[in-house]
């Protein structure tokens, strides 16, 4: 599928092509419905902003990250005059991200808040473990240190069945960041831990957000699907999937197929009051679904950072190649709506 609005509207780090977003959103094939499953709506103006962009790319129901605090204020902004803010969104337990330095963010504030989440009906938990997090805290964003597993046994000693996890981070970051591997270990290293949490939380539904932290190994990513039959995967962080899947695009459509109810769509689109932009969330929204379901091959519209961080040759403003893979019929169904259904309930 061919953008009919190239360079009609201003460019920007998240349309170097100039589309029109709006248009484009009315062109895509399938037009069922769609759950994004990983989103991080953090503000009610932001909420508003956002909840007119995912309408027009077909998103019925958003999952979010939102901090305790928020709830239920982003809860009442996601209200339309035909649907209530709670029938279009859900919230994942978080801690509080934005007091990251405070002592106890990650331990005593993190399980009190588990409890919080809980009481006013939240189903979900998050428990990220970039390596990125042991610059927060040495000890809690290892996936299998004691206050980790203190946390996890709380969530489900409090009912939560379904955990969404962060485990690795961009081979990119392996390459430049994450260079000290005493401190952050390597790529591999992620996944031992939480090979042991999936047995042993094995009537838990864990979904490994980013393709399993690895979009670039489908085959890894495999592997652990078909050793943990509780284990599912979303779809989010747009520049990491269309830089990595476009890489692959037949391996990502035939995984797809292979593994019905086990992709969930997510986005990972940050949403709060300094980032109130309409063409940065439906930017994440037209790659994705251009990544998913189209035949395109051409430039992702987002400016790609990791490019210049890898390759300093390459321009600040490159963009990765975006190669849809096409996935169609209940492969895709079952990617935009079905695999969430099932998981949610
Ligand atoms: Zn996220």
């Amino acid at each position: 599928m061919t953008p009919t609005t190239l360079n009609q509207k201003p460019i920007n780090d998240a349309n170097r092509l100039g589309l029109d977003y709006r248009a484009e959103a009315e062109r895509f094939a399938y037009t069922g419905p769609i759950i994004d499953i990983h989103t991080h709506i953090g503000t009610p103006d932001s909420a508003r902003l956002y909840s007119e962009i995912a309408e027009l790319f077909g998103v019925v129901k958003t999952v979010s990250m939102t901090k305790l605090e928020n709830i239920d204020a982003v809860t009442e902004a996601m209200s339309t005059e035909d649907r209530l803010g709670a029938d279009r969104i859900e919230f994942i337990a978080v801690p509080n991200y934005e007091a990251a330095h405070e002592p106890g963010t990650f331990t005593t504030d993190w399980l009190y808040r588990m409890e919080k989440f809980r009481e006013k009906g939240c189903r979900i938990v998050k428990f990220w473990a970039a390596p990125r997090g042991r610059d927060l805290h040495d000890e809690a964003f290892h996936m299998d240190s004691p206050t980790r597993k203190e946390s996890i046994q709380l969530a489900y000693d409090l009912g939560y069945r379904i955990f969404m996890t962060h485990v690795g981070d961009p081979d990119t970051w392996f390459a430049t960041k994450y260079t000290d591997a005493r401190k952050y270990g390597t790529k591999a290293d992620q996944f031992k831990p939480l090979e042991d949490l999936l047995d042993e939380y094995h009537d838990v539904t864990w979904i490994g957000a980013h393709m399993g932290g690895s979009p670039e190994d489908l085959d890894f990513v495999q592997g652990m699907l078909d050793r943990h039959p509780n284990y599912v995967l979303d779809t989010s962080a747009a520049k990491w999937q269309a830089r990595e899947l476009s890489k692959h695009p037949d391996r990502f459509r035939a995984f797809c197929e292979r593994n019905p109810g086990r992709v969930l769509f997510g986005t990972d689109i940050v949403a709060n009051d300094k980032n109130l932009d309409f063409d940065l969330y439906a930017s994440r929204y037209w790659t994705l679904r251009t990544l998913i379901e189209t035949n395109y091959d051409g430039q992702s519209p987002i400016v790609d950072p990791d490019l210049s961080m890898v390759d300093p040759s390459l321009d600040e403003k490159s963009t990765a190649d975006l190669r849809g893979a096409g996935i169609r019929g209940e492969a895709l169904a079952s990617v935009y709506l079905g695999a969430a259904d099932k998981v949610l309930g």
